[in-house]
Protein backbone atom coordinates (compact mmCIF):
# COMPACT_ATOMS: atom_id res chain seq x y z
CA UNK A 1 0.00 0.00 0.00
CA UNK A 2 1.40 3.59 -0.74
CA UNK A 3 2.16 5.62 1.99
CA UNK A 4 0.35 8.91 2.57
CA UNK A 5 1.10 12.34 4.13
CA UNK A 6 -1.80 13.86 5.61
CA UNK A 7 -2.16 17.83 6.28
CA UNK A 8 -4.95 19.00 8.04
CA UNK A 9 -6.91 16.81 10.89
CA UNK A 10 -9.90 19.19 11.43
CA UNK A 11 -13.48 18.04 11.47
CA UNK A 12 -13.00 17.08 7.57
CA UNK A 13 -9.78 15.99 7.65
CA UNK A 14 -8.93 14.16 11.05
CA UNK A 15 -11.96 11.55 9.82
CA UNK A 16 -10.89 11.26 6.23
CA UNK A 17 -7.09 10.32 7.27
CA UNK A 18 -8.73 7.47 10.17
CA UNK A 19 -10.50 6.46 7.19
CA UNK A 20 -7.32 6.11 5.05
CA UNK A 21 -5.50 4.34 7.74
CA UNK A 22 -8.04 2.17 8.70
CA UNK A 23 -8.33 1.10 4.73
CA UNK A 24 -4.39 -0.39 5.14
CA UNK A 25 -2.90 2.92 3.84
CA UNK A 26 0.63 4.19 6.37
CA UNK A 27 -1.09 7.65 7.03
CA UNK A 28 1.44 10.30 8.11
CA UNK A 29 -0.37 13.24 9.50
CA UNK A 30 0.29 16.81 10.14
CA UNK A 31 -1.69 19.81 11.93
CA UNK A 32 -0.71 22.84 13.70
CA UNK A 33 -3.12 21.98 16.38
CA UNK A 34 -1.57 19.52 18.89
CA UNK A 35 -5.07 18.15 20.08
CA UNK A 36 -5.65 17.20 16.53
CA UNK A 37 -2.38 15.32 16.38
CA UNK A 38 -2.91 13.12 19.08
CA UNK A 39 -6.63 12.55 18.08
CA UNK A 40 -5.13 11.37 14.59
CA UNK A 41 -2.49 9.02 16.69
CA UNK A 42 -5.57 6.79 18.05
CA UNK A 43 -7.09 6.67 14.68
CA UNK A 44 -3.99 4.88 14.01
CA UNK A 45 -2.23 7.53 11.93
CA UNK A 46 1.39 8.06 12.75
CA UNK A 47 1.74 12.25 14.14
CA UNK A 48 4.56 14.78 13.20
CA UNK A 49 6.05 17.49 14.48
CA UNK A 50 6.76 19.21 11.10
CA UNK A 51 4.82 18.99 7.86
CA UNK A 52 8.82 17.76 6.22
CA UNK A 53 8.83 14.97 8.79
CA UNK A 54 5.16 14.05 7.04
CA UNK A 55 6.15 13.96 3.62
CA UNK A 56 9.23 12.02 3.81
CA UNK A 57 8.92 8.60 1.89
CA UNK A 58 5.15 9.91 1.20
CA UNK A 59 3.86 8.71 -2.27
CA UNK A 60 0.69 10.55 -2.01
CA UNK A 61 0.31 13.81 -0.24
CA UNK A 62 -3.16 15.12 0.74
CA UNK A 63 -4.15 18.40 2.33
CA UNK A 64 -7.70 19.61 3.73
CA UNK A 65 -6.91 23.00 4.92
CA UNK A 66 -9.27 26.02 5.78
CA UNK A 67 -8.32 28.51 2.88
CA UNK A 68 -6.39 29.17 -0.42
CA UNK A 69 -3.85 30.89 1.88
CA UNK A 70 -2.83 28.27 4.27
CA UNK A 71 -2.85 25.79 0.93
CA UNK A 72 -0.36 28.53 -1.14
CA UNK A 73 1.49 28.56 2.17
CA UNK A 74 2.06 24.56 2.40
CA UNK A 75 3.11 24.11 -1.20
CA UNK A 76 4.90 27.07 -2.57
CA UNK A 77 7.83 29.44 -2.67
CA UNK A 78 11.59 28.21 -2.29
CA UNK A 79 11.03 26.51 0.99
CA UNK A 80 7.06 25.21 -0.21
CA UNK A 81 6.58 21.49 -0.12
CA UNK A 82 6.25 20.98 -3.62
CA UNK A 83 10.18 21.63 -4.02
CA UNK A 84 10.76 18.57 -1.54
CA UNK A 85 8.96 16.17 -3.17
CA UNK A 86 10.15 13.77 -5.34
CA UNK A 87 9.28 13.41 -9.12
CA UNK A 88 5.79 11.29 -9.96
CA UNK A 89 4.53 12.24 -5.87
CA UNK A 90 1.27 12.56 -6.47
CA UNK A 91 -0.65 15.79 -4.81
CA UNK A 92 -4.37 15.83 -4.17
CA UNK A 93 -5.58 19.11 -2.43
CA UNK A 94 -9.65 18.46 -0.83
CA UNK A 95 -9.33 21.84 0.43
CA UNK A 96 -11.80 24.17 -0.59
CA UNK A 97 -9.91 27.61 -2.77
CA UNK A 98 -10.28 29.74 -5.19
CA UNK A 99 -9.65 28.03 -8.88
CA UNK A 100 -6.90 30.48 -9.77
CA UNK A 101 -4.81 29.19 -6.28
CA UNK A 102 -5.50 25.77 -6.95
CA UNK A 103 -4.47 26.22 -10.77
CA UNK A 104 -1.71 28.04 -9.15
CA UNK A 105 -0.49 24.63 -7.06
CA UNK A 106 -1.39 22.37 -9.67
CA UNK A 107 0.65 24.29 -12.60
CA UNK A 108 3.76 24.57 -10.09
CA UNK A 109 3.23 21.00 -9.16
CA UNK A 110 3.75 19.77 -12.92
CA UNK A 111 6.57 22.11 -13.63
CA UNK A 112 8.31 20.22 -11.00
CA UNK A 113 6.75 16.72 -12.30
CA UNK A 114 4.39 15.82 -10.20
CA UNK A 115 1.38 15.37 -10.65
CA UNK A 116 -1.79 16.89 -9.07
CA UNK A 117 -5.58 17.52 -8.46
CA UNK A 118 -7.56 19.67 -7.20
CA UNK A 119 -10.54 17.21 -4.91
CA UNK A 120 -12.68 19.23 -2.76
CA UNK A 121 -15.14 17.67 -1.33
CA UNK A 122 -19.34 17.72 -0.33
CA UNK A 123 -21.35 15.58 2.64
CA UNK A 124 -19.90 17.01 5.29
CA UNK A 125 -18.58 15.60 8.36
CA UNK A 126 -21.10 12.42 8.91
CA UNK A 127 -19.85 11.67 5.48
CA UNK A 128 -15.91 12.25 6.05
CA UNK A 129 -16.70 9.83 9.47
CA UNK A 130 -18.48 6.92 6.88
CA UNK A 131 -16.18 7.84 3.83
CA UNK A 132 -18.54 8.01 1.60
CA UNK A 133 -18.13 11.73 0.39
CA UNK A 134 -18.63 13.56 -3.09
CA UNK A 135 -15.60 14.31 -4.68
CA UNK A 136 -15.38 16.92 -7.59
CA UNK A 137 -12.19 17.07 -9.23
CA UNK A 138 -10.22 18.73 -11.86
CA UNK A 139 -6.84 17.61 -13.17
CA UNK A 140 -5.22 15.42 -16.19
CA UNK A 141 -6.79 12.32 -16.61
CA UNK A 142 -3.58 10.56 -15.57
CA UNK A 143 -3.68 11.92 -11.84
CA UNK A 144 -7.16 11.47 -11.54
CA UNK A 145 -6.62 7.90 -12.90
CA UNK A 146 -3.72 7.45 -9.93
CA UNK A 147 -5.82 9.01 -7.12
CA UNK A 148 -8.66 7.06 -7.14
CA UNK A 149 -8.12 3.87 -5.10
CA UNK A 150 -6.78 6.38 -2.23
CA UNK A 151 -10.22 8.67 -2.98
CA UNK A 152 -12.75 5.61 -2.79
CA UNK A 153 -11.14 5.13 0.81
CA UNK A 154 -12.58 7.96 1.58
CA UNK A 155 -15.82 8.75 -0.55
CA UNK A 156 -19.07 6.95 -2.42
CA UNK A 157 -18.75 8.79 -5.39
CA UNK A 158 -15.96 10.76 -8.03
CA UNK A 159 -16.64 12.89 -10.82
CA UNK A 160 -13.97 14.35 -13.04
CA UNK A 161 -14.96 17.79 -13.68
CA UNK A 162 -12.14 19.00 -15.82
CA UNK A 163 -8.79 20.75 -15.92
CA UNK A 164 -6.96 21.73 -13.18
CA UNK A 165 -9.37 24.09 -11.09
CA UNK A 166 -12.50 22.68 -12.36
CA UNK A 167 -13.44 20.49 -9.27
CA UNK A 168 -12.82 24.34 -7.76
CA UNK A 169 -15.72 25.67 -9.80
CA UNK A 170 -18.05 23.08 -9.30
CA UNK A 171 -17.26 22.81 -5.69
CA UNK A 172 -18.47 26.89 -4.96
CA UNK A 173 -21.78 26.37 -7.64
CA UNK A 174 -22.67 23.50 -5.27
CA UNK A 175 -21.94 25.70 -1.68
CA UNK A 176 -23.77 28.77 -3.19
CA UNK A 177 -26.77 26.88 -3.56
CA UNK A 178 -26.32 24.70 -0.26
CA UNK A 179 -26.11 28.61 1.53
CA UNK A 180 -29.39 29.48 -0.50
CA UNK A 181 -31.79 26.49 0.42
CA UNK A 182 -30.42 26.24 4.29
CA UNK A 183 -31.39 29.92 4.30
CA UNK A 184 -34.56 29.09 2.96
CA UNK A 185 -35.25 26.15 4.96
CA UNK A 186 -34.24 28.02 7.99
CA UNK A 187 -37.04 30.92 6.89
CA UNK A 188 -40.23 28.13 5.86
CA UNK A 189 -39.28 26.22 9.19
CA UNK A 190 -39.57 29.23 11.09
CA UNK A 191 -42.52 30.61 9.62
CA UNK A 192 -44.39 27.13 10.20
CA UNK A 193 -43.22 27.39 14.38
CA UNK A 194 -44.67 30.90 14.71
CA UNK A 195 -47.94 29.44 13.00
CA UNK A 196 -47.78 27.17 15.77
CA UNK A 197 -46.84 24.23 13.80
CA UNK A 198 -44.11 21.29 15.34
CA UNK A 199 -41.19 22.03 12.95
CA UNK A 200 -40.87 17.97 13.02
CA UNK A 201 -43.81 17.54 11.55
CA UNK A 202 -43.88 20.21 8.99
CA UNK A 203 -40.06 18.96 7.98
CA UNK A 204 -42.02 15.05 7.83
CA UNK A 205 -44.34 17.12 5.48
CA UNK A 206 -41.50 19.22 3.53
CA UNK A 207 -39.59 16.39 2.96
CA UNK A 208 -42.52 14.39 0.84
CA UNK A 209 -43.29 17.68 -0.59
CA UNK A 210 -41.82 20.19 -3.18
CA UNK A 211 -39.83 21.81 -0.83
CA UNK A 212 -37.90 18.91 -0.14
CA UNK A 213 -34.18 19.36 0.06
CA UNK A 214 -30.85 18.15 1.30
CA UNK A 215 -30.46 20.73 3.99
CA UNK A 216 -34.45 20.23 5.09
CA UNK A 217 -33.70 16.34 4.84
CA UNK A 218 -29.98 15.72 6.12
CA UNK A 219 -29.05 18.43 7.92
CA UNK A 220 -32.31 20.20 9.50
CA UNK A 221 -31.35 23.37 11.00
CA UNK A 222 -34.49 23.25 13.36
CA UNK A 223 -32.87 21.92 17.10
CA UNK A 224 -35.26 18.60 18.13
CA UNK A 225 -36.09 17.79 14.36
CA UNK A 226 -33.04 15.03 13.79
CA UNK A 227 -30.59 13.61 16.02
CA UNK A 228 -26.85 13.53 15.09
CA UNK A 229 -27.02 17.03 13.25
CA UNK A 230 -25.38 20.00 14.48
CA UNK A 231 -28.65 21.82 15.31
CA UNK A 232 -29.08 18.41 17.77
CA UNK A 233 -25.64 19.98 19.87
CA UNK A 234 -26.21 23.58 19.90
CA UNK A 235 -24.29 23.78 16.40
CA UNK A 236 -21.38 22.62 17.59
CA UNK A 237 -18.83 21.07 15.29
CA UNK A 238 -19.92 20.65 11.29
CA UNK A 239 -19.43 23.03 8.67
CA UNK A 240 -18.66 26.77 10.41
CA UNK A 241 -20.21 29.93 9.56
CA UNK A 242 -16.58 31.13 8.68
CA UNK A 243 -16.11 28.72 5.93
CA UNK A 244 -19.66 29.47 4.78
CA UNK A 245 -18.33 32.96 4.38
CA UNK A 246 -15.77 31.81 2.75
CA UNK A 247 -16.76 29.86 0.07
CA UNK A 248 -19.89 32.59 -0.62
CA UNK A 249 -16.82 35.00 -1.15
CA UNK A 250 -15.29 32.07 -3.50
CA UNK A 251 -18.11 32.03 -4.99
CA UNK A 252 -19.30 35.98 -5.51
CA UNK A 253 -15.33 36.22 -6.45
CA UNK A 254 -15.74 33.57 -9.39
CA UNK A 255 -19.17 35.40 -10.67
CA UNK A 256 -17.53 38.73 -10.99
CA UNK A 257 -14.82 37.07 -13.63
CA UNK A 258 -17.36 35.81 -15.50
CA UNK A 259 -20.56 38.45 -15.09
CA UNK A 260 -22.52 36.20 -14.28
CA UNK A 261 -25.40 37.22 -12.08
CA UNK A 262 -25.77 35.45 -8.42
CA UNK A 263 -28.61 37.82 -6.54
CA UNK A 264 -29.95 34.73 -4.71
CA UNK A 265 -26.43 33.99 -3.87
CA UNK A 266 -25.05 37.72 -2.69
CA UNK A 267 -28.44 37.66 -0.20
CA UNK A 268 -27.27 34.38 1.14
CA UNK A 269 -23.68 35.74 1.89
CA UNK A 270 -25.36 38.48 3.12
CA UNK A 271 -27.30 37.04 5.82
CA UNK A 272 -24.31 35.09 6.49
CA UNK A 273 -22.48 38.15 7.04
CA UNK A 274 -24.75 39.59 9.51
CA UNK A 275 -25.41 36.27 11.32
CA UNK A 276 -21.43 36.01 11.47
CA UNK A 277 -21.23 39.74 12.58
CA UNK A 278 -21.54 38.30 16.37
CA UNK A 279 -17.67 36.44 16.70
CA UNK A 280 -19.33 33.61 18.45
CA UNK A 281 -21.40 32.92 15.99
CA UNK A 282 -18.29 32.77 13.25
CA UNK A 283 -17.29 29.05 14.50
CA UNK A 284 -21.06 27.45 15.18
CA UNK A 285 -21.87 25.52 12.03
CA UNK A 286 -23.56 27.08 9.39
CA UNK A 287 -27.00 25.71 9.79
CA UNK A 288 -27.20 28.35 13.09
CA UNK A 289 -28.78 30.66 10.70
CA UNK A 290 -31.67 29.00 11.66
CA UNK A 291 -31.05 31.65 15.13
CA UNK A 292 -31.38 34.74 12.74
CA UNK A 293 -35.07 33.52 12.05
CA UNK A 294 -35.98 32.66 16.08
CA UNK A 295 -37.56 35.08 17.76
CA UNK A 296 -36.31 36.19 21.32
CA UNK A 297 -38.24 34.69 24.03
CA UNK A 298 -40.76 37.50 25.31
CA UNK A 299 -41.15 39.00 21.74
CA UNK A 300 -44.60 39.49 19.96
CA UNK A 301 -46.09 37.23 18.00
P1 LIG B 1 -11.24 22.97 10.38
O1 LIG B 1 -11.02 24.39 10.72
O2 LIG B 1 -12.02 22.08 11.28
O3 LIG B 1 -9.82 22.24 10.13
C1 LIG B 1 -8.74 22.82 9.49
C2 LIG B 1 -7.47 22.22 10.12
O4 LIG B 1 -6.33 22.65 9.39
C3 LIG B 1 -7.26 22.66 11.57
O5 LIG B 1 -7.08 21.51 12.39
C4 LIG B 1 -6.01 23.53 11.50
O6 LIG B 1 -5.21 23.45 12.68
C5 LIG B 1 -5.29 22.91 10.31
N1 LIG B 1 -4.30 23.76 9.66
C6 LIG B 1 -4.43 25.06 9.28
N2 LIG B 1 -3.31 25.46 8.64
C7 LIG B 1 -2.49 24.37 8.58
C8 LIG B 1 -1.19 24.14 8.03
N3 LIG B 1 -0.51 25.10 7.41
N4 LIG B 1 -0.65 22.90 8.16
C9 LIG B 1 -1.32 21.91 8.79
N5 LIG B 1 -2.55 22.07 9.35
C10 LIG B 1 -3.10 23.29 9.24
O7 LIG B 1 -11.88 22.98 8.91
P2 LIG B 1 -12.74 21.82 8.21
O8 LIG B 1 -14.17 22.01 8.55
O9 LIG B 1 -12.07 20.51 8.43
O10 LIG B 1 -12.59 22.30 6.67
C11 LIG B 1 -11.38 22.09 5.96
C12 LIG B 1 -11.65 22.40 4.50
O11 LIG B 1 -12.71 21.56 4.02
C13 LIG B 1 -12.10 23.84 4.23
O12 LIG B 1 -11.50 24.29 3.04
C14 LIG B 1 -13.61 23.72 4.11
O13 LIG B 1 -14.15 24.77 3.32
C15 LIG B 1 -13.76 22.36 3.46
N6 LIG B 1 -15.02 21.66 3.72
C16 LIG B 1 -15.55 21.58 4.98
C17 LIG B 1 -16.75 20.87 5.19
C18 LIG B 1 -17.37 20.74 6.58
O14 LIG B 1 -18.52 20.26 6.67
N7 LIG B 1 -16.67 21.11 7.64
C19 LIG B 1 -17.41 20.27 4.11
C20 LIG B 1 -16.84 20.35 2.84
C21 LIG B 1 -15.64 21.05 2.66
Amino acid sequence: MEKIAFFGLGNMGGPMAANLAKAGFGVAAFDLNPEALAQARQDRCVPCDTALQAAEGADIVISMLPSGEAVKGLYLGDQGLLQQLPVGTLVIDCSTISAEDASSVSSAARGLGLRAIDAPVSGGTAAAAAGTLCFMCGGDQDAMDAARKVLQAMGGKIFHAGAAGAGQVAKICNNLLLAIHMTGTAEALQLGVDKGLDPRVLSDIMQESSGSNWSLSNYNPYPGVMDSVPSANGYAGGFSVALMLKDLGLAMDAASTSASSTPMGALAKNLYQLHGACADNQKLDFSSIQNMFRRPAGTLT
